[in-house]
């Protein structure tokens, strides 16, 4: 691993940074700026400017004329891929450096952004360059008399808003299929992580890679996301983030000019342990790390361990002290296993959650509040919390808490477990354990998650679908389906007779 670049973060962050519009920096119309904190210690990194409504025009004035005239998805294919390629090189080369600014504005540690967001960051754009000349219709066997084909056609300018969980890695994965396609682009991160995604938009500026206005960033909170959710001259919006904020996009979506829209949100995952498991140690230890990487804040992530009752005091003996070893702390620190919560709103609304279970009769097995780090640094550390005998219907077993906090409930029967894993509105992933290979099968066709994980939580790669069913979105990412979410197919019918 390389070593954190601590100094350059240091100097780079002294100025300003600015919205990204036609191919140019500029402030915000209204002059107005906001302050990136570092969750660690509550200090300010930097100044970023505040899009609103009147920038979010200007972002899409510039993305519509850079579609219109073609200078992007008019570009020959192979061309286009090698950008995509070099986009790939561009943060393979940075990696140090978008690791060190990811970890000081998210919290997460180090390693943690250097192995885990930045690889992923970087391959999602060759993964998609690849596609570039893969993706093309197909004939149709019609009537006499006529030729039917079909055709993947860019849809135009796309709005890609994400989360500040992983905030470069999410918007890749949005901007590299949505490019591959020829689309161009209106970029907004979550106001408490936009450092990674101004610093690869000034990689690319400075490389010269890419027509202007085919790349714009717009750096804001609400004001942004509505007007690009509201805008009609936008064609889709690709939005990661809360159930609550989801449905507002669609509304906003439905009610200007029916944009397209793709909802990856919440989720408040099952992993069901059997009593046939063999190798109990190692399903404990998998679904620990699958539960607590960085620090609890991945939508995917098992929050609730649905655990049969013969086993549950064996799986709770031996998870308990891997969660009690939990080392918080200075996240760029080696020693460190668990950063700071991401933001002091969301660091508060954790611990409210962790004081309801407590009050809702949860028996708190380890954890249970702050991380004595918090009071030594002025930042936002969570002891990693475990509740046991939690019933389904408490709310810290039905709302998406989003940290370190894990609820154990007990099952008897099959049909019980599957009923408990299905019983939220929820249904992002799921995992089984069983070594009984026709009941893992059984089980895993009843759960109804998008991703479901049959004796291995957690399981990612971009040839397979990522994204949830009923309140945990609409859509999918990764694979063929990220290019099906940024492409319109048109029907052409030929007559020849
Ligand atoms: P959030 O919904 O508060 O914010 C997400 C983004 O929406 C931010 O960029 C924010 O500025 C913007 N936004 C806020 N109000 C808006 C509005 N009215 N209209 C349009 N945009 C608006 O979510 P968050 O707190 O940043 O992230 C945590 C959530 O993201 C969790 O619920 C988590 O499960 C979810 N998430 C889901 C996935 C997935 O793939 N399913 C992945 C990561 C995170």
């Amino acid at each position: 691993m390389q070593p954190p670049k601590l100094d350059w973060a240091k100097s780079w962050l002294k100025s300003t940074k600015q919205l990204y519009i036609q191919g140019a920096w500029t402030p915000s119309v209204s002059q107005e700026t906001f302050d990136s904190i570092n969750p660690s210690n509550k200090e300010k990194l930097a100044a970023l400017s505040l899009a609103g409504k009147a920038d979010v025009d200007l972002a899409v004035k510039s993305a519509r004329t850079a579609f219109e005239n073609a200078s992007w998805r008019g570009m020959n294919r192979r061309e286009r891929a090698t950008v995509l390629r070099s986009i790939a090189q561009l943060i393979r080369s940075h990696q140090a450096e978008l690791a060190t600014l990811e970890t000081l504005d998210n919290g997460k540690t180090y390693q943690e952004s250097f192995y885990d967001d930045l690889p992923e960051s970087a391959d999602v754009f060759d993964y998609y360059a690849g596609w570039i000349d893969k993706i093309y219709g197909g004939s149709v066997p019609v009537e006499k008399g006529f030729i039917n084909f079909t055709q993947h056609e860019a849809l135009g300018v796309c709005a890609l808003i994400v989360p500040w969980n992983f905030p470069l890695l999410l918007a890749c994965w949005k901007i590299a299929p949505a490019l591959a396609m020829g689309n161009t682009l209106i970029v907004k991160p979550s106001p408490f992580t936009s450092l990674t995604m101004v610093r690869v938009f000034e990689l690319i500026h400075e490389s010269k890679i890419l027509p202007a206005g085919v790349l714009n960033l717009v750096t804001g909170d609400l004001e942004a996301g509505e007007a690009l959710s509201r805008h009609s001259g936008i064609d889709k919006i690709s939005f990661t983030g809360s159930t609550a904020v989801g449905k507002k996009v669609a509304e906003g979506a439905a009610s200007s000019n029916l944009k397209r829209v793709s909802l990856e949100l919440g989720g408040k995952s099952p992993n069901i342990i059997f009593d046939d498991v063999k190798d109990l140690e190692s399903v404990v230890a998998r679904s620990f790390q699958a539960m607590f990487s960085h620090k609890g804040e991945k939508c995917s992530e098992p929050t609730r361990f649905i655990i049969h009752e013969k086993i549950y005091s064996e799986f709770v003996s031996r998870l308990i002290p891997k969660a009690e070893a939990i080392v918080c702390g200075d996240p760029f620190d080696s020693k460190t296993q668990q950063g700071p919560q991401a933001h002091e709103g969301h660091y508060q609304k954790i611990l409210n959650y962790i004081e309801l279970g407590k009050k809702e009769g949860a028996k708190l097995l380890c954890g249970g509040g702050r991380d004595p780090y918090s009071e030594k640094s002025g930042g936002f550390f969570i002891r990693p919390t475990i509740f046991g005998d939690v019933k389904n219907n408490m709310r810290i077993a039905q709302e998406e808490i989003f940290g370190p906090v894990l609820c154990l409930i007990k099952f008897q029967t099959e049909e019980e477990a599957i009923a408990i894993a299905n019983g939220t509105p929820y249904g992002l992933a799921a995992g089984v354990y069983s070594d009984d290979a026709k009941r893992a099968h059984r089980v895993a066709t009843q759960l109804d998650a998008g991703m479901v994980f049959v004796n291995h939580y957690g399981c990612y790669d971009f040839a397979s679908p990522f994204g949830g069913v009923k309140q945990s979105g609409w859509g999918k990412e990764m694979a063929r389906h990220s290019l099906e979410e940024y492409t319109k197919l048109k029907s052409v019918w030929v007559r020849y007779s």
